[in-house]
């Protein structure tokens, strides 16, 4: 039988592999939808002040305690297709506003859960994206009419910013002696640019980390830290006015003379091997002292030997110093980093004044150009340093970004449940199918009022009706206090956010459950259920595992 023979008696022309399989309409939409929604459940139980931590265990058996919602995405192991483009928006939430990805994530899962009852009433996916995307550019344009803006130099109101960012994480604790070391590392790298805005650049601020101690003890200190000894006893451990020389080079025998296979024939032979090893050493060392350096901070290693001719020259040298910490001393310090050791440039060494700190053995250096500051934290133990880097870090981002965006909202649910009800007003207008998924868009805002009472052990029905009835009432700062589970004005008591992550949040929300809804054919070149993985309960059936989420499943009885 020919293909055109075939074609005409009704028979489909096979284009596709034996193993591979195909889901289109209805079946593929909800398969998506379940998977996606999978993964927002999965970080909501963390949403705010109250929302729990989760240990996540990787496969080689490091423990990893967060609260954090990109860290926890990122260490699941996901491997479905659509759960990953969730994943997705959590890491560009991370980049784009470092703070807000759990909020991003969950709402996009919200964004999807409700446009799958749409899709049950028969509207159809091009008409739900539509109206999504309406609703999304509204709630944006909303927003910056609510924000309030920032003087750069309310240093109160940016701390506030910091703390609602740390609340209920592992910072927490300490948050008030943090929020002030953050506000002033952000500070000290602001400048103003000529148009007048202001813009932070975090590339000048370090975070160092160092256990054994309690975390009310970190500090913010001006220029860099080096968590490193003296190569050599002989060495130096303080220098004031350092000529700093960085270098990415061994100060060590040039590898090919090593590699070299070497024939001796006799003994003066090998004399004169070591010899001019040892040569090319003092020849380095003696380079690195005409170029008028009394410090070398190296990345690689340093030579014994050449330790040794450093030592005696009075210079300070220090091995292996990390990759970002040389490029932070190269903004310290106002030098350059150096590949070239037999002919050192002067003019690549920078400035610095070099002490120490025997006790935790650390050398603070502190730049000429005054570029730049360490925050070093520390922390009991490893995981409680860790935890508290992730949140510093974010709320650094946050401040930078709350200076340089120059807006802040009210928190704790305020500003959802406001945009929801402007929505709603909004979606009067709406004509045609287009109306009812910006409505849809309006209640999935409110999943976030509605996760922090629950997460907080209040009623969150009776919560979001107080707030509803309060924002009715023209408070445009009701929000959620999670600590007394009174209705307050957020703004008031502290608890505000940057605009930028929100508007951020919404977006990438919106787009990728856009992106989820405009799928109606899959089409997989392997199996596309993965046996005895199924997803509990999952509307898309049998086939929500699609590829397995093994590491979730895994971890099941962790979270
Ligand atoms: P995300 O990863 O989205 O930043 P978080 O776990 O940090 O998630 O929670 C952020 C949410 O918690 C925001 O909606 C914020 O307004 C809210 N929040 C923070 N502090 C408080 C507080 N003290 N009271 C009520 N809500 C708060
Ligand atoms: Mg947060």
């Amino acid at each position: 039988m020919t293909m055109s023979q075939q074609r005409m008696q009704g028979q489909p022309m096979i284009v596709l592999g034996e193993d591979s399989q195909r889901m289109k309409d209805e079946d593929a939409q909800g398969h998506n939808i379940s998977a996606a929604r999978a993964v927002a459940e999965a970080v909501e139980s963390t949403l705010g002040p109250k929302g729990m931590d989760k240990m996540l265990v990787s496969s080689m058996g490091d423990v990893t305690v967060t609260n954090d919602g990109v860290t926890i995405l990122q260490e699941m192991d996901i491997d479905n297709p659509t759960a990953s483009m969730i994943v997705e928006v959590a890491e560009t939430q991370e980049d784009e506003a470092g703070d807000g990805t759990t909020t991003a994530v969950a709402i996009a899962g919200e964004l999807l859960k409700n446009a799958e009852e749409l899709l049950e009433q028969d509207i159809h996916p091009t008409a739900i994206i539509k109206g999504y995307d309406q609703a999304s550019e509204e709630a944006r344009a909303q927003i910056h009419d609510l924000a309030t803006s920032v003087d750069p130099d309310d240093e109160e109101l940016l701390g506030s910013v910091a703390e609602t960012s740390m609340t209920g994480k592992g910072a927490e604790l300490n948050k008030e002696l943090l929020a002030g070391l953050i506000v002033d590392a952000v500070k000290a790298v602001t400048v103003e640019a000529d148009d007048g805005a202001y813009i932070a650049d975090l590339e000048y601020v370090n975070i160092e980390t160092q256990t054994g101690r309690s975390a009310g003890e970190s500090e913010l200190l001006e220029g860099a830290v080096v968590d490193k000894d003296p190569t050599n006893p002989e060495m130096p451990s303080e220098v004031t006015d350092a000529e700093v020389l960085l270098t990415d080079e061994p100060i060590e025998v040039d590898e090919t003379d090593v590699d070299a296979e070497l024939q001796l024939d006799s003994p003066d032979q090998l004399q004169s091997f070591l010899d001019s090893e040892e040569e090319q050493l003092r020849e380095k060392v003696d380079a690195i002292a005409e170029a008028g350096a009394d410090v070398v901070f190296c990345q690689k290693g340093i030579d014994d030997m050449a330790q040794h001719y450093l030592a005696k020259k009075g210079i300070l040298a220090v091995r292996r110093v990390k990759k970002s910490d040389i490029r932070f001393l190269r903004e310290v310090t106002g030098g350059s980093v150096a590949s070239n050791l037999d002919e050192v440039d002067p003019d690549a060494l920078g400035t610095a004044d070099i002490s120490r700190d025997a006790e935790d053995e650390l050398f603070y250096v502190e730049g000429a150009g005054n570029h730049g500051v360490t925050l070093l934290l520390r922390g009991s133990t490893e995981h409680v340093v860790d935890e508290l880097e992730r949140g510093v870090g974010d709320a650094l981002d946050v401040v930078a970004t709350t200076v340089s965006d120059g807006r802040v909202l009210a928190g704790g649910g305020a500003v959802e449940v406001e945009l929801a009800s402007r929505l709603r007003e909004f979606a009067d207008g709406v004509e045609g199918r287009e109306q009812l998924a910006v409505e849809a868009f309006a209640d999935s805002l409110e999943l976030v009022p509605r996760v922090l009472a629950e997460n907080s052990g209040l009623d969150s029905i009776d919560t979001l009706v107080d707030l509803r009835a309060a924002h009715a009432d023209g408070d445009e700062h009701a929000g959620l206090d999670v600590f007394t589970g009174d209705v307050a004005d957020t703004y008031e008591s502290g608890v505000v956010e940057p605009a930028h992550a929100k508007e951020q949040a919404l977006s990438s929300a919106t787009e990728a459950a856009n992106l989820v809804l405009k799928i109606d054919d899959i089409i997989a070149a392997g199996d596309l259920s993965t046996e005895g993985e199924e997803d509990e309960g999952g509307p898309g059936g049998g086939m929500g595992g699609m590829g397995g989420m093994g590491g979730m499943g895994g971890m099941g009885g962790a979270m």
